[in-house]
């Protein structure tokens, strides 16, 4: 029996009185290697008992090194174990073998063992492992792993770019918002070095702050240049140096990178929402007043003029408050449009605000000039708008206001255009005025008046005139028209005309209305009442109920009541208005069309609203004795208003000669200063007993 055999029958033992046989000087050797090496040195005879086990074996595998001697390696790894277990070896056999080791806790640790066997192929001897403890490195690498892809996710949340550059001008990393500015792949960008993504000119600029920042002492630094992407374009950017230092040394630099090109476009977004209008992106006040200003220094130098025309759509008010704002908007933007396809390009257009819009024309020969702006606008208007598959017909009042370079400036000639434009308005919409510096004046009486309005209808200053309408044949009076009077305290009777748009604008006009149907219905007429109504009083949504209150209130007959209706009434949503006329009818009141012919607008909707009379307006009657076509308007309007079985009245019959052509038409009622005007109410009583009696 040889030595190792002897070994495996006392191994502990034998291994001690070995380990006590070798040489001092081997002793100290393996001692120092055992314990310098991280890794764990073992030796087991061909049984597979552990003969040696070198100092870090106490540590990896919880044991005293003298426990491990004398165990078997079998009992201590699962498997087989290689080269005992296996084909004989070969004396310079080195295999690889990983497996699980048990811990003297229970537990259980992988360990990755480099075996080699001891002995000659002839005489082998057993095996020797160096096992590498690689649970430290494992959970080493693993942390490092971690720790770096958190540090990635950090760097790749960063919105700014950056990236790390080696002294020698390698970018050693970089961050995704940067690789998306410079349009390059992370594989890209690590073959780079700073000068690829500079701009040529930039490149010694970008060399000297490198070199610069060494001084800085650690203090980052701001500079604003341009990087260049990968597709050649340049990008505005502002960058932050940051010397880096590991242990003292300067490693590199750290390159924050912050697009300036997304702040630049944010802060002309910032600027165009100054300067334009949200809804139509035409320029605002502020843009215009500098375009005026600037075309005011023109023309002083040209010796030419400057006009600024102030548009407001007609009845737009009333508009928006059926249609709702959303859908108002979206016609004002329609308008705009229409309006910038008419206004020669050189002009500018703006949004003065509400439905408001303003034209600057510069440089113009004057005044002649000017009103061709103004008619070109109102033509703009002519054909309807398509608004919500609905045809609509808006029309348009404009003040002018023409000056010199010498004079204005652009407060003074908004203020004229502005007179001028409600001047446009008073009489009769649909038109432009051009105004003076005087005229600006009206602004502040039209101001004075809406307040002395207010006062009146508080303190009843209001009063309800009637106009007889008589038969055209029989010179009977048939009817009578209601008429507002305002008796003001200073300037005596105030036209209606010039104060019933503002109390539609006010909304005064519901309660007014109110009024005037309770006075024209409480029985002082004993013929029929036609009471005007304002579209507005239309949109109150009780208004049938409020009218047979009313008329239950006074006791008067429903079919002595007839309501004349204006032309902006079809214009408004048509389910709302033939709600309201279905209404009337059932309740037994007729309905007029007010000054038909005036507007397209009722033709479209004569077919489906129930209506009674037409009124022919006055505008058509004062024509026909006269050379042109109002006859024979006039003629048609009769007759298709008797093809539709309604009444024909004419309005504003002055004279006899229209007396008489009208009867000619065969019109049905006449109403008209030949005959009276609108009389107190008392005189109106006695004319209709005189007429009667005659
Ligand atoms: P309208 O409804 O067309 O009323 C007829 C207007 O023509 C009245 O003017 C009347 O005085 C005038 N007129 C009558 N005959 C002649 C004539 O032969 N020649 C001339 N040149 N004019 C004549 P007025 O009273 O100044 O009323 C103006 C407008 O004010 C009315 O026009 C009507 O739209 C409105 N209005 C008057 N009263 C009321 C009211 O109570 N409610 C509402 N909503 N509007 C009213
Ligand atoms: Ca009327
Ligand atoms: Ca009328």
């Amino acid at each position: 029996m040889g030595i190792d055999a002897l070994l495996g029958f006392a191994p502990a033992l034998v291994a001690r009185s070995r380990w006590q046989r070798v040489s001092n000087e081997t002793r100290q050797r393996m001692g120092t290697i055992s314990q310098c090496t991280p890794d764990l040195l073992l030796e087991t005879n061909l049984e597979g008992v552990i003969t040696f086990a070198s100092e870090r074996a106490i540590h990896v595998l919880g044991y005293d090194s003298f426990a491990l001697l004398g165990q078997s390696i079998r009992d201590l790894a699962e498997g087989p174990v290689p080269i005992l277990d296996g084909p004989p070896p070969d004396g310079q056999t080195m295999i690889t073998w990983n497996t699980r080791w048990h811990h003297a806790s229970g537990t259980g640790t992988y360990l990755t063992t480099v075996l080699t066997s001891m002995g000659s192929r002839e005489h082998p001897r057993g095996l020797r492992g160096v096992v590498r403890d690689q649970q430290d490195r494992v959970e080493t690498e693993r942390a490092l792993r971690e720790s770096e892809e958190r540090f990635r996710a950090a760097l790749n949340t960063a919105r700014n770019g950056i990236m790390l550059v080696a002294n020698d001008g390698h970018v050693l990393l970089s961050n995704d918002a940067l690789r998306r500015l410079l349009g390059r792949t992370e594989l890209e960008m690590s073959a780079l070095t700073v000068a690829d993504v500079v701009p040529g000119r930039y490149v010694d600029q970008f060399a000297a702050l490198m070199a610069s920042r060494m001084w800085s002492d650690a203090v980052p630094r701001q500079y604003e240049l341009q990087l260049q992407a990968a597709n050649g374009t340049p990008l505005d950017v502002e960058i932050t140096l940051s010397p880096v230092r590991e242990d003292g040394r300067d490693t590199g630099t750290l390159i924050e990178v912050h697009d300036l090109t997304e702040s630049r476009r944010t802060s002309e977004t910032i600027r165009r929402m100054a300067d334009y209008d949200r809804l139509t992106g035409l320029p605002n006040r502020d843009l215009f007043d500098r375009h005026v200003q600037r075309a005011l220094i023109d023309a002083r130098y040209q010796g030419r003029s400057v006009a600024v025309l102030m548009l407001d759509l007609d009845r737009f008010k009333l508009i928006n408050d059926t249609l709702g704002h959303t859908s108002g908007d979206r016609l004002l933007r329609t308008v705009a449009e229409r309006l910038t396809s008419h206004v020669p390009p050189q002009h500018v257009m703006a949004r003065f605000g509400g439905d408001e819009f303003l034209v600057l024309a510069p440089d113009l020969g004057g005044r002649a000039a000017a009103e061709g702006i103004a008619r070109r606008v109102l033509a703009a208007f002519r054909e309807p708008f398509e608004h919500d598959g609905h045809q609509m017909k808006l029309s348009v009042s404009i003040g002018v206001a023409v000056v010199g370079g010498e004079q204005a400036d652009a407060d003074l000639l908004i203020r004229i255009a502005d007179a001028a434009m409600h001047q446009a308005k008073d009489q009769g919409r649909d038109g432009y005025v051009i105004g003076s510096e005087s005229a600006s004046d009206p602004a502040r009486l039209r101001l004075e008046l809406e307040g002395d309005l207010r006062a009146a209808v508080e303190h009843d200053q209001l009063e309800v005139y009637y106009q007889p309408q008589l038969d055209t044949e029989t010179g009977v009076v048939l009817g009578v028209e209601a008429l507002l009077r305002w008796r003001h305290p200073l300037r005596g009777l105030v036209s209606p005309a010039e104060f019933v748009p503002l109390l539609e604008e006010t909304g005064l006009i519901i309660g007014v209305g109110e009024t005037v149907l309770r006075w024209s219905t409480d029985g002082g007429q004993p013929v029929r009442v036609a009471v005007n109504v304002s579209p507005r009083q239309l949109l109150v949504p009780n208004f049938g109920a409020v009218v047979r209150g009313i008329l239950e209130e006074t006791g008067l007959p429903p079919h002595a009541l007839e309501l004349e209706l204006t032309e902006t009434a079809a214009i408004l949503d048509l389910e709302s208005v033939l709600g309201v006329l279905g209404e009337l009818q059932a309740l037994g009141v007729t309905t007029a069309i007010d000054d038909f012919g005036v507007g397209e607008s009722w033709l479209v909707r004569l077919r489906d609203f129930p209506v009674h009379t037409l009124k022919v307006d006055r505008y058509f009657v004062s024509g026909i004795t006269e050379p042109g076509n109002a006859l024979a308007i006039v003629e048609a309007v009769i007759a298709l208003g008797h093809a539709l079985g309604l009444l024909v009245i004419a309005e504003g019959v002055e004279t006899e000669a229209q007396l008489v052509a009208l009867r000619a038409a065969n019109c049905d009622m006449v109403q008209g200063f030949y005959y009276a005007p609108a009389l107190e109410s008392g005189d109106c009583v006695r004319y209709i007993e005189e007429r009667s009696a005659a």
